[in-house]
């Protein structure tokens, strides 16, 4: 059975949710095998071979230190040696880069934005803001296909030997801008925005106050979003803008509160499964592409849904 190559970090010994998403969806087109940009450990080609990996491929030494172009050469370099019918990553910032940048080493097409890839390597994804959804397949080279977060259900672990290890020599990288210092971000706790299954997004109509949708995202477990007005006002970083200059994402559930729904706004969540959205105009645009819609005060409605919540837990 020809292999699907899966490009994804494994630093901690377990697989990320994200991580185990694309090789489930690998798991559906071929032998899944994984291609990561440092130097992998025992526990995790054991966790990978549980998670039905067979292979492994890893740079013979650590990469150097610049932004991608280190981890697109490596890429490129394990495609060559695992020859893999298709290519999958996740569609951050970064893996859409290295997608890009691999895809020209290696003379193939990309799709990025995947939300569904069928076995004949047919790739589900919307576009213009959610309004449509298109279907396209790579015509040039081995596919390079970098999939949203949330689309599939994660693999699960079962019995497996551990995946085996393939030492693979990046190709040459060219001058690139090399990392000098990091700094660590004060973690809040809570899930990346752009994998988190659920998000509570606040807008201009939090006024300052992000308090009850932290709470609230803290009981489902989701992360905080926010609209271009609420973080152009400083009310919280920038990171949290969803839409169509900020982050793209597809959650299980998007409760949208105190946003107007514009449409740079909703290009951003329009593919979220199901929206919630409470705003005290009836006339929000966010009500016409809401599930389920609350005319209300959100400062009134978030709080009583944290405390009904806490409430059928006890
Ligand atoms: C090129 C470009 C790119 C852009 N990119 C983005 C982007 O990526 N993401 C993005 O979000 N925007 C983006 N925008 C901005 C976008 O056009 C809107 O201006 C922005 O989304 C509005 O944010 P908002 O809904 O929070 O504010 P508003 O439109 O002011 O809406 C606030 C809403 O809160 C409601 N409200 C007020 N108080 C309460 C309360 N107590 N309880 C309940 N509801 C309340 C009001 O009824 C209103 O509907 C972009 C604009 C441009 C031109």
């Amino acid at each position: 059975m020809a292999s699907v190559l899966v490009f994804v970090d494994i630093s901690s010994a377990e697989p990320t949710r994200a991580a185990r998403e694309l090789l489930a969806i690998a798991g559906t087109l071929g032998e899944p095998v994984v291609a990561c940009p440092h130097p992998v450990s025992d526990e995790a080609a054991e966790a990978l071979g549980r998670l039905g990996v067979a292979e492994v491929f890893e740079p013979a030494a650590e990469l150097p230190d610049v932004l991608v172009a280190a981890k697109a050469a490596f890429l490129a370099a394990a495609v060559e040696a695992a020859q893999p019918r298709a290519v999958l990553l996740g569609n951050s910032f970064e893996d859409r880069e290295i997608a890009a940048r691999a895809a020209i080493r290696l003379g193939s097409g990309v799709v990025t934005d995947a939300v569904a890839v069928a076995p004949d390597l047919s790739v589900t994804k919307s576009v213009l803001a959610g309004a449509y959804t298109s279907t396209c397949r790579v015509r040039s080279g081995v596919p390079v296909i970098t999939v949203k977060a949330n689309s599939a259900e994660p693999a699960e672990p079962a019995d497996g030997a551990p995946a085996v290890r393939r030492a693979v020599e990046p190709q040459p990288v060219p001058a690139a801008a090399r990392v000098t210092e990091r700094s660590g971000r004060i973690s809040s706790g809570r899930p990346d925005l752009a994998e988190a299954r659920v998000i509570v997004a606040g807008g201009r109509g939090v006024d300052g106050d992000f308090g009850p949708l932290e709470e609230l995202a803290d009981l489902l477990g989701g992360a905080v979003g926010a609209s271009r007005a609420a973080t152009d006002a400083g009310w919280i970083e920038h990171s949290a803008q969803v839409g169509q200059t900020g982050k793209t994402v597809s959650p299980q559930l998007y409760i949208s509160a105190g946003i107007s729904g514009a449409i740079q706004q909703k290009a951003g969540m329009q593919t979220s499964k199901v929206i919630v959205a409470v705003n005290k105009d009836a006339d929000a645009p966010v009500f016409e592409i809401a599930d389920f819609g609350v005319v209300g005060d959100l400062f009134k409605v978030l709080p009583q849904a944290a405390e009904e919540i806490r409430k059928r837990r006890s």
